[in-house]
């Protein structure tokens, strides 16, 4: 599969990992947005929200779970953090392996542009 995120969760890629286990992996973004963009992914291949079935509840929970931890360490979370997943072209989703961007380290604006 020509997928970047299975890529870098294969090795294929290099990516800075900041958090790994069975199912999750969370990496640097290569292009950041704020002073901590954190990437969550699952390891299991899933396009966009949309294809997300009531199976990969569970997972989804894990990966907000993993960016809580994330931001509790690189000490956003007092301060305050945003957590967004893109879907589809209007929303400007550019990989399609679902993917939570955790972004904190400076005040944001709302609403997003
Ligand atoms: P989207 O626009 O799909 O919501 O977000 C995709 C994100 O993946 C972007 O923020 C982009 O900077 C990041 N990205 C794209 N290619 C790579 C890559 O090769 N490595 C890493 N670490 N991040 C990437
Ligand atoms: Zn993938």
């Amino acid at each position: 599969m020509n997928c970047l995120f299975c890529k870098i969760i294969n090795q294929e890629i290099p990516a800075s990992i900041v958090y790994e286990d069975n199912s999750i992996l969370a990496f640097e973004d290569v292009n950041p947005q704020a002073p901590v963009h954190i990437l969550v992914i699952p390891k299991k291949h899933i396009a966009t929200a949309l294809d997300l079935s009531t199976e990969d509840n569970e997972l989804i929970g894990q990966m907000y779970q993993v960016a809580n931890g994330i931001a509790k360490d690189r000490k956003v979370a007092d301060r305050g953090f945003r957590l967004v997943m893109n879907c589809n072209r209007d929303a400007g989703q550019t990989v399609f392996h679902v993917h939570l961007h955790l972004l904190g380290g400076r005040s944001m604006t709302w609403p997003p542009g």
